[in-house]
């Protein structure tokens, strides 16, 4: 028998067998570990790190970052009430979004959360909503800095041309109307924020963003508007081919520290970031079961997880790593396409990789899939989602129980008159 895949202390294929997959296992271990070290890059200035909830929503993942101290950027309602249950403050939430409903809005203004504001329009409507709220909500201008970030056009958000934000010749005016708002006593301008993009590789190109919102921070103190927060959201990419030069939040931090602390102010705002596939890209593994090797035009493995567990390779045209998570110290011995069981000839995992000998039955271990994996799946196809485990200290616990075919009909209603 092969040697087998360790991750987070356990032998993955036990996991497998006692589980069954496809399988999510997520390492709690390196998720502390993640959140401490962006966390700590930052400390020598007041700072927050309000993780990116839409990168892994699972409870047990917000609940274990709530203890780290995390707060929660959430770009909707359910994510706001998600965060809440998992114990976030609603101080140190930031409700974002480009389009936002007014029961969004009202969500937003009961709780407590702060909430950046993507439009002139949604600045009126909130401050509408507030105020038959008697409520006042803290807001800060969602900024479109006309930045362009090396990184896959999908997942670019701070371009001149892309639906986020307030274009940045607008900002100051944006402001000038908050301004107007506050002395109804709806809103209170606290913040301004950005995030230009995800997987961003080359962080020089964070120097450029912060130097851009910091003279944007400067002009409104300059017209007597003093912000407390400085919000430069996410995007930090991350190593997904092995041993593929990868930039660390230190170096993040490098970009983007001296233009901050250089900041003609009379204070430093605090500044915040959102951080969501760094902090859970690598703390999670895809297991999936070999069903068929098949030599047709390639030589393809199908197993039993594909687009509907795992869509970022067909969307994003996204790498990740795969092993034969049971043959781990097997030399590589042909050239594989690892393909998924879904209708569809684009449901391809990992194209053209060496691979020891795979037979039916080996187990596939997919790495780095703990962000934006779990978190977009579907039940396309008539397939129940899959089961997450977490492990730590060489235990197994499970975090979600996978579905039935029952949860394929949740919520579905057949009317009588088909019976
Ligand atoms: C998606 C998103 C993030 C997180 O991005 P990552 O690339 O996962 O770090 C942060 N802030 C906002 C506003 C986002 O939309």
């Amino acid at each position: 028998m092969g040697k087998h895949l360790i991750f987070g202390g356990v032998d993955v294929i036990g996991l497998a067998e006692r589980f069954g997959t496809p399988l999510y296992v997520t390492d709690e271990q390196r998720l502390r570990e993640n959140f401490r070290r962006f966390r700590d890059a930052f400390s020598s200035v007041a700072s927050e790190i309000y993780y990116a909830v839409k990168a892994n929503w699972n409870l047990a993942v917000l609940r274990i970052l709530a203890q780290e101290g995390a707060g929660a950027d959430v770009f909707s309602g359910g994510e706001l009430y998600l965060a809440r249950l998992a114990g976030i403050p609603a101080s140190k939430i930031l409700f974002n979004g480009n389009s936002k409903s007014d029961e969004e809005l009202e969500l937003a203004a009961l709780s407590g959360v702060k909430v950046s504001v993507d439009s002139f329009d949604e600045l009126y409507a909130l401050s509408e909503v507030a105020r038959s709220l008697g409520k006042t909500v803290e807001i800060a201008m969602r900024v479109n800095p006309d930045i362009s970030p090396e990184t896959h056009p999908k997942i670019a958000t701070g371009l001149k041309e892309s639906k986020f934000g307030i274009p940045y010749e607008e900002v100051l005016d944006a402001y000038k109307e908050a301004k107007k708002l506050e002395a109804t006593g709806s809103v209170r301008v606290k913040g301004i924020h950005c995030h230009i993009g995800s997987q961003i590789l080359d962080v020089s190109i964070f120097r450029e963003t912060t130097e851009k919102m910091i003279a944007l921070v400067e002009a409104l103190s300059e017209r007597g508007i003093e912000l407390e927060f400085v919000d430069l959201g996410g995007g930090l990419g991350i190593p997904y081919k092995k041993d593929e030069p990868a930039p660390t939040p230190e170096d993040l931090a490098a970009q983007i520290l001296p233009a901050f602390k250089s900041a003609k102010l009379r204070r430093l705002p605090k500044l915040i970031l959102e951080p969501g596939r760094y902090i859970v890209g690598n703390t999670t593994i895809l297991v999936a079961r070999v069903n068929a090797v098949k030599k047709a035009a390639r030589r393809f493995v199908a197993i039993d997880a594909g687009f509907n567990l795992l869509i970022r390779p067909v969307l994003y045209d996204a790498y990740h790593e795969v092993v034969v998570a049971n043959k781990m110290d097997e030399p590589p011995a042909e050239t594989y396409t690892v393909v998924g069981p879904i209708c569809e000839s684009g449901d391809i995992i990992a194209k053209d990789r060496t691979l020891p000998e795979v037979k039916r039955g080996d187990i596939i271990a997919i790495f780095n899939a703990g962000a934006y994996g779990f978190a977009m799946s579907s039940q396309y196809n008539g397939r129940p989602r899959c089961a997450e485990i977490l492990v730590n200290a060489g235990k197994a616990e499970v975090i979600r129980r996978k579905e039935s075919f029952d949860e394929l009909l949740r919520n579905q209603v057949l009317p009588a008159r088909l019976l």
